[in-house]
């Protein structure tokens, strides 16, 4: 399998036990009564009180100055990349870091900032001391070093407080700004049994997305300091995401803040219990299975077959760097999850 196999080849496809990302989920009836009903007025005029409400709790549940709502986390990373650099300046980032990899290299073809990847390690860190090599000095050669922006968790990896503490003094000791790709940092908080304002801290900025494990259909926030926020404001403006009645989308933000966040903890469970499945069998290899992501490698004599008794089983999953992902979310519940044990099971006996 080639390392970067894209998601596109999955799409247009239903599954029964649909593990092919935590973004597949359906708002529950709850939320889309919160939506319906949500108060709304034109956010772009800052008209919109469940927007401004979201704002307000997000950046509460953080301890930062405020927050900003908006479509997408891609468009969230962005927003805050061009927020801490301009053009000609650099950010540093892991080489699998989404901001990098995954976002179609938005930051240099719209911010004209230049990416610094770094290799991950294993466990999802980069190494301070490659951290520190990689910091330009002040040469006119060069571009001009600006930020760090880690990922939590990375790859369904948690980085720990410590370590996301010492990179973001590192990057400080160098006047390094730091921004933490918090899509999924509310299950990083979860493993780490932290709170979420203690994975924030180390940083300026946060984006969390609201439409993976936390539910809502649509969006993100990016939290940080006042000043940074403003600027990344007028960069959502300026990349089209100002949006108007946007409460109706911050209500299913908010009513996701406040039911799915406990609960994540059982996504962790039942993302356990897949991976002890796996390791029944010699012939799989469990890669890597921390909080609601478990990463699997077949061997290759069963890997083609396998993948085929899965799908044809209704398991939906997507290939990651040439192993193959399954990741829990609230539309697996328990019962999903023995089933698909079984179905596992199945092409072994
Ligand atoms: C999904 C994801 C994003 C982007 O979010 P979208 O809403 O899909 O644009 C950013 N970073 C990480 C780590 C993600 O998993």
């Amino acid at each position: 399998m080639p390392l970067y196999q894209g998601a596109k080849q999955h799409m247009s496809q239903s599954f029964k036990y649909d593990y092919r990302s935590d973004t597949v989920t359906q708002p529950c009836d709850g939320m889309r009564t919160a939506m319906m009903n949500a108060p709304v007025g034109d956010d772009v005029f800052g008209d919109d009180p469940s927007v401004k409400r979201l704002e307000a709790i997000a950046a509460e549940m953080l301890s930062k100055d405020t927050a900003m709502f908006v479509p997408s986390g891609t468009q969230s990373n962005l927003t805050a990349l061009m927020a801490h650099c301009g053009r000609g300046e650099e950010y540093i980032s892991g080489a699998n870091a989404h901001c990098y990899l995954w976002e179609a290299g938005g930051a240099a073809v719209l911010g004209s900032i230049q990416p610094c990847p770094i290799p991950n390690e294993a466990d999802g860190t980069i190494p301070l001391e490659k951290i520190k090599a990689a910091i330009k000095p002040d040469d006119p050669h060069m571009a001009m070093t600006k930020l760090l922006a880690l990922e939590n968790t990375i790859a369904g990896q948690p980085l720990t407080i410590d370590y996301m503490k010492a990179a973001t003094d590192t990057a400080r000791d160098h006047n390094l700004n730091t921004h933490l790709d918090g899509a999924r940092g509310f299950n990083a908080a979860a493993a780490l049994k932290q709170d979420i304002s203690a994975v924030a801290a180390p940083f300026d900025t946060i984006s969390i997305c609201l439409s993976k494990g936390l539910g809502a259909p649509v969006g993100s926030v990016l939290v940080g300091e006042k000043e940074l926020i403003e600027r990344a404001r007028r960069v959502r403006k300026m990349l089209g995401g100002g949006m108007r009645q946007a409460g109706i989308l911050a209500a299913a933000g908010l009513y996701a803040l406040e039911h799915n966040i406990n609960r994540l903890q059982d996504d962790h469970l039942h993302a356990k219990r897949l991976g002890d499945a796996f390791t029944k069998h010699d012939q799989i290899e469990l890669v890597s299975c921390h909080t609601n992501i478990v990463i699997i490698n077949p061997v290759a004599e069963i890997s083609d077959a396998f993948m085929k008794h899965l799908n044809s089983n209704g398991v939906g999953t997507v290939g990651f760097y040439g192993n193959v992902r399954l990741v829990t979310h609230l539309d697996v519940d328990e019962s999903a999850i023995n089933a698909t044990i079984d179905i596992v099971d199945r092409f072994f006996s």
